[in-house]
């Protein structure tokens, strides 16, 4: 390690920021960016109301000429180790509405090219591209002991503490605090068994279009709502004896909502509950993200997993033995300098 290593959340969570570039009508109406990189892990902002620019490091940053391949290798790459060795994972994306969240966790073309995947292709399909083709390899491969998986997956959004499932929409579902066995759970959430990354992409389509109904239904529902991706490998050992065990870990891949203020001024109402809701489950996930953090240096540490429905449902994804990577995604927009401060804070918060 260099000297000007910078402290990272540790072991188990991982702060990335993505700039994405700035969008035709930011490039018309011009005016220098606001945000400017100072090598792989440190940014500039300019922020109308500080005296000084803000500098702020992180694990990575990944500027705007980034590709997704990229934030690939350094975000997903790591995480589908982590799983194929046995242990749970999640992925935020995390930023305000239009910052790049679901570019990044979802990415604009999904369908798989002949020999490969789209370049626009995000990070939940590469993720699992590599997943089949880690599994595959195992599979495949001879020895003593002979590994089989399982792998299902489950789609469901959080909006206003309310959670639908998104492949079978319906009313809302409850989460349970079950057995030593289950742990937490959503009852009746629909599992749907997959057997490569086309299967998973269909899932994933038919969840987003879901999203995408609510989303002109209800008034632009979907940034104002979390999706949760959840992966189930089950890994399954028979040894030479016989005696079968199996090993569980759960991947999750969450398309938080927009982080901007919605509603402070003026919302009455549902637009206030909304407002409420989201910036709860916002703020619950930072405390519990920096408890984790400071956790490992004081373990008896309190983390609030129960104070919102996202990190009671994924609290045994976070922490532990799980690994955590959260994106803060930003613009590099003057206009949203002030989005972009919160958002870099937030992130400093969780690292
Ligand atoms: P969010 O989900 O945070 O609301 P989106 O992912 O929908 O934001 O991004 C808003 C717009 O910006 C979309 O049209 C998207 O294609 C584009 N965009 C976001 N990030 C990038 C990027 N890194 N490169 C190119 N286009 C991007
Ligand atoms: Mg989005």
């Amino acid at each position: 390690a260099s000297g000007e290593e910078v402290a990272s959340g540790g072991e188990g969570v991982r702060v990335m920021v993505r700039v994405r570039p700035p969008n035709r009508r930011e490039q018309r109406e011009g005016g220098a960016p606001a945000l400017s990189l100072v090598g792989p892990r440190t940014l500039v902002l300019t922020e109308p109301s500080r005296l000084e620019p803000v500098v702020k490091s992180y694990d990575h940053v990944f500027g705007c000429e980034s590709t997704q391949e990229e934030v690939y290798a350094v975000a997903g790459a790591p995480v589908v180790e982590h799983c194929m060795a046995g242990f749970n994972s999640s992925i935020f994306a995390y930023g305000q509405t239009g910052a790049g969240k679901t570019h990044t966790m979802m990415g604009e073309a999904c369908a798989s090219e002949a020999g490969g995947l789209h370049p626009d292709c995000g990070l939940t399909l590469r993720v699992f591209a590599a997943l089949f083709r880690a599994i595959e390899d195992v599979e495949r491969g001879e020895g003593p002991q002979t590994l089989r998986y399982r792998i299902s997956c489950s789609f469901l959004e959080i909006y206003n503490e309310e959670i639908t499932d998104l492949l079978a929409p319906g009313p809302a579902l409850q989460i349970r605090d079950g057995d030593v066995k289950r742990g937490v759970y959503v009852q009746d959430l629909s599992e749907h068994n997959v057997l490569n990354a086309d299967d998973v992409m269909v899932l994933i389509q038919r969840g987003s279009e879901n999203r995408h109904i609510a989303a002109t239904r209800m008034n632009e529902r979907s940034s104002r709502s979390h999706s949760v991706f959840t992966c189930t490998i089950e890994a399954t050992e028979r040894a030479d004896t016989g005696i079968t065990s199996t090993r569980t870990s759960k991947l999750n891949l969450i398309d938080l909502a927009g982080s901007e203020r919605v509603g402070r001024s003026g919302a009455r109402g549902d637009q206030l509950t909304e407002a409420r809701s989201i910036n709860k489950s916002l703020t619950v996930l930072g405390r519990v993200i920096s408890a984790l953090v400071e956790r490992q240096k004081r373990p008896a540490v309190h983390v609030p997993y129960r104070d919102s429905r996202l990190t009671f449902l994924l609290q045994e994804s976070l922490g532990g033995n799980s690994k955590t990577s959260v994106v803060a995604c930003v613009t590099p927009a003057a206009e949203s300098a002030t989005e972009s401060l919160s958002t870099l804070l937030f992130a400093s918060g969780a690292k």
